[in-house]
């Protein structure tokens, strides 16, 4: 099927072998997507190791998040200057109680290292793993990012102490080990030499890279030439090569690949660029060697999937493995705001149908990859008819369900049926764990609201699993009476 995006996307000169590897991604009849290689039913087997008390918890708080007026409320009262006060007033500290009790324990890990580790030996009993990330925001300045490089590490770190292979990878944010200010300076340098290339170059910063820009990306942010960096700013994104490394170095001594999450166009192009460089040095090609580091690739994005194409075939042609992680992409209204503010086209695809089949497009690029023994892919995805898609396609490459080039992920408290449907699948699972006082993660829990508003999101089938677990369950007791 040729999609609407892809003929809009034929008008840019691309670089032949990109186009083609597109049109065929695009194009290629895709085989019957096989229900039976990924069941989600019956809930009996999903959910029977999960407390009845769990599940009626579960059930309360994704429907709370599912309502529209509670949510606002919710947004209203977080977003209050009680709460984002530094005092410690009576009715802050009884306001964050009850988030503790609700949601946040259903979307977070814990508040601290030890909560967290009860979380993951959980999970673990279950069959699942952890991804820890904690809730860490963004970096103003150097000093910041130093303060939050160690807290990065004393998560990684706490990984050696949890069961062995609990944990499946440490998670990053670069716009916390970088100033802000700095990656979208990068990013600017970035979009204007790739966009002017007769100027030439005079970045002594640009570290050897893969390419992070393609002729379909958004350049609208970076109309005139931007200023070179000064010598200050030159050694800020020294140190902060430097944090990244220091992170991968330590990920490599405990065997625990790095994600490293994608953030919105205007500082993502310097994001590629600091992990493509970090992939040249810990992800060499080499038998049962794990790449270290995993990029991100959002595929809303127009130009994902000629961007994705670029850097794998640089790092093959290098003896890199790629690695990445494929989400949608979570910064939707922002992206669409800008480019309005601009009077510029949405860089995200128009319809979610196109971003559907971008992510299954982008998905058989990397599996065919990992089948090549060339590459590694986390399908982080609350999309059940993608998990459906990427089995079918598993069993027709032949990739062994549990090679941990392929891996699964998602987000804790959501989309848990679709998890436990694909461990008893046979695929390594993991769920994505948030972690951090609650009124650090307040911006996390306000996202998740977002995200699990309305009907046909992936909370409304979770919420209908758990309905029918638990009419299953009462009408056993019933018979029983
Ligand atoms: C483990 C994990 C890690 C993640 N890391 C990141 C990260 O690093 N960076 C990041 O940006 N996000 C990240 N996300 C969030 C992710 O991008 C999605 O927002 C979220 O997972 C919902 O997408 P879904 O695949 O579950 O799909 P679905 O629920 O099927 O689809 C929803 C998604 O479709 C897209 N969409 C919705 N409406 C439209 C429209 N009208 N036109 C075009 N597209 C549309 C949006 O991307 C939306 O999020 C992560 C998610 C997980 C599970």
């Amino acid at each position: 099927m040729m999609t609407k995006s892809y003929s809009a996307c034929k008008s840019f000169p691309f670089r032949s072998l990109t186009t083609q590897t597109i049109e065929t991604s695009l194009t290629q009849q895709q085989p019957q997507e096989r229900s039976d290689l990924l069941d989600i039913t019956p809930t009996s087997n999903l959910f029977a190791s999960t407390p009845t008390k769990a599940l009626i918890l579960s059930l309360v708080n994704l429907r709370l998040m599912s309502i529209e007026p509670a949510v606002k409320v919710g947004s209203v009262v977080m977003n209050s200057p009680i709460i984002l006060s530094e005092s410690d007033s009576v009715l802050k500290k009884s306001v964050l109680k009850i988030v503790k009790n609700t949601v946040y324990n259903h979307f977070c890990a814990g508040e601290d290292l030890k909560e967290v580790e009860k979380t993951v030996e959980n999970l673990w009993k279950e069959g699942l793993k952890g991804i820890i990330d904690y809730g860490l925001e963004d970096a103003d300045v150097s000093e910041d990012c130093d303060r939050n490089l160690k807290e990065f590490l004393k998560t990684i770190d706490m990984s050696s102490h949890l069961p062995a292979s609990s944990v499946s990878f440490g998670c990053v944010k670069i716009t916390a080990i970088c100033p802000i200010s700095l990656l979208k300076r990068v990013s600017d340098h970035l979009r204007w030499e790739y966009s002017h290339p007769s100027t030439g170059s005079s970045s002594a910063w640009k570290v050897p890279s893969f390419p992070v820009l393609s002729d379909s990306s958004p350049f609208y942010h970076t109309t005139s030439p931007p200023p070179p960096l000064t010598p200050s700013e030159e050694n800020d994104l020294h140190l902060a090569h430097q944090r990244l490394s220091t992170l991968c170095q330590r990920c490599s001594d405990l065997n625990l690949p790095l994600l490293i999450d994608a953030e919105y166009t205007s500082v993502q192009p310097a994001i590629d660029h600091m992990t493509y460089s970090a992939m040249r040095k810990f992800n060499k090609m080499g038998e049962n060697v794990r790449p270290i580091v995993y990029g991100t690739v959002q595929t809303y994005m127009r130009d994902s999937m000629e961007r994705m194409i670029l850097a794998a075939d640089a790092a093959e042609k290098e003896d890199v493995q790629i690695a990445f992680k494929l989400v949608r992409g979570a910064y939707m209204s922002r992206e669409t705001k800008l480019a309005g503010s601009l009077k510029e086209k949405s860089p995200i695809h128009s319809t979610i149908s196109e971003t559907h089949t971008f992510y299954d497009a982008c998905m058989d690029i990397m599996l065919q990859k990992v089948s090549g023994g060339r590459a590694s892919v986390v399908l982080a995805t609350h999309n059940i008819q993608s998990g459906k898609h990427a089995a079918t396609k598993v069993e027709e490459l032949g990739i062994r369900k549990d090679d941990k080039r392929l891996q699964f992920a998602q987000l804790k408290g959501m989309a848990d049926g679709f998890s436990l449907g694909l461990r008893n699948a046979g695929f390594n699972v993991s769920k994505y764990l948030a972690f951090g006082p609650v009124q650090m993660v307040l911006p996390y829990l306000l996202r998740r609201a977002e995200e699990n508003r309305g009907v046909l999101t992936s909370s409304s089938f979770d919420q209908h699993l758990i309905r029918d677990e638990l009419k299953r369950r009462l009408k056993a007791i019933a018979v029983l009476l």
